[in-house]
């Protein structure tokens, strides 16, 4: 084991990247556990106990979602996650609305999930608009508009963004969309149990989610499909054993789906109280790191998650500083990186931030678990950081 990782053994890092994945919250595990053991069956067999038991549970699961969304249980289709539920919505509305055309629309801030599969589908000859979003990270409804065209057939905007939180105003965009009869598609993964969602008074026809990023298990995830009102025509991209209406054929994974439903149902219950609490931490945060000079916040100051702080900071260099805060915190900077490369965050330069700013951002992802003390050692650790990496840089 290399000796790196026996230090940070010793005195772990503070978790402060809830928008990367959450830790499964006890009483989700709680749940989860019976459908490993006693209770393992498979859901699609209907000739004995051990099936019976396993489909309640998924329909029970099917119910706790679907309430939790404004949809009903028939329209919540299950998926592995939010990658698989974008690629399902986007792919399979294209191919099942061939003959109403082939522009869709997404935005330049939206999670590679939404725009890689969109730019796949450029490869095969759809047209594609990306839009521009405006200096504070939302979309601008006059620019969506002109974008329409009589063969749109898709419009998918996320919910809330994985890096600023930014919250896209969902309801004028799917009355839009309504209004044109072009279908509404929204990546959902950062908001579900973290804002209040509603298919039927945000006109949302397809919405991805996910269960890690909100105290569930990884591996889960659903689509809701409208099925009313209208009817969204939808291709599946796996072919098998016809479950889920035959939009996602697979053996239902049992305690991930138990797992799922609990914790959308455990972060509803919470919702109040925590995004109070939470929305604390982050401004405690930003109130002590704002004492230094030349930080920029990155995305809307209001209309974003509670959880999420994303700053740049001026005159460092970002790797370096992710590296030097290592020991002390374990959060991301914008910036994707690969084993060759490391490229600027594609969120941050669609805000128009220059590249070094992009290059020299930190996404804080603050959550259920975090406390005041550990926000109190964060900042402390981080202002010695960059106050000292910015002295080596000047001399
Ligand atoms: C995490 C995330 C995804 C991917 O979800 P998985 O369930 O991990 O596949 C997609 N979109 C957004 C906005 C996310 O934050």
């Amino acid at each position: 084991m290399s000796l790196l990782i026996v230090r940070f053994m010793v005195q772990r890092p503070i978790y402060l990247d809830c928008h990367a994945t959450t830790p499964v919250d006890p009483q989700v595990l709680g749940a989860m556990l019976p459908y490993f053991t006693e209770h393992f069956g498979n859901a699609a067999s209907a000739s004995y106990l051990y099936g019976w038991e396993a489909s309640a549970a998924v329909q029970q699961a099917r119910e706790t979602l679907a309430g939790a969304i404004g949809a009903t249980p028939e329209d919540i289709i299950f998926t592995s996650g939010a990658t698989e539920a974008n690629n399902l919505a986007i792919k399979g509305v294209v191919e099942a609305n061939l003959q109403k055309g082939r522009h869709i629309i997404t935005v330049a801030t939206e999670h590679s999930a939404v725009l890689d599969p969109c730019r796949y589908l450029q490869t095969l000859g759809f047209d594609v608009t990306i839009l521009p979003v405006q200096t504070d990270g939302l979309v601008d409804l006059e620019t969506l508009k002109q974008a329409l065209r009589p063969d749109t057939i898709l419009v998918s905007v996320m919910a809330a963004n994985n890096e600023i939180g930014v919250l896209q105003p969902l309801a004028a965009i799917g009355a839009l969309c309504h209004e044109h009869q072009i279908l509404f598609h929204t990546d959902a993964a950062q908001a579900i149990g973290k804002i209040p969602l509603d298919v039927d008074a945000m006109r949302i026809d397809l919405m991805s989610l996910t269960a890690h990023k909100v105290y569930g298990p990884k591996g889960i995830g659903a689509l809701y499909v409208r099925r009313r009102n209208p009817r969204v025509q939808l291709a599946p991209q796996l072919h098998g054993g016809g479950h889920e209406r035959g939009l996602r054929s697979g053996t239902l994974y049992v305690p991930q789906i138990v797992g799922f439903a609990k914790a959308v149902e455990l972060a509803i219950a919470l919702m109040p109280d925590e995004t109070k609490r939470v929305s604390q931490l982050r401004d405690r945060l930003w109130q002590q790191l704002s004492q230094l000079p030349d930080l920029y916040l990155n995305g809307h100051p209001t209309k974003r998650l509670a959880g999420n702080l994303n700053i740049s900071v001026a005159g460092i260099d970002g790797q370096a500083l992710l590296l030097g805060l290592q020991p002390i915190v374990a959060l991301s900077s914008g910036s994707a990186c690969s084993s060759t490369h490391t490229a600027p965050s594609h969120v941050l330069m669609a805000l128009g931030r220059a590249k070094a700013l992009a290059y020299a951002s930190l996404r804080f992802g603050i959550g259920r678990f975090n406390t005041e003390q550990e926000i109190d050692q964060v900042a402390g650790g981080a202002i010695a950081t960059i106050q000292a990496m910015r002295q080596v840089a000047r001399v």
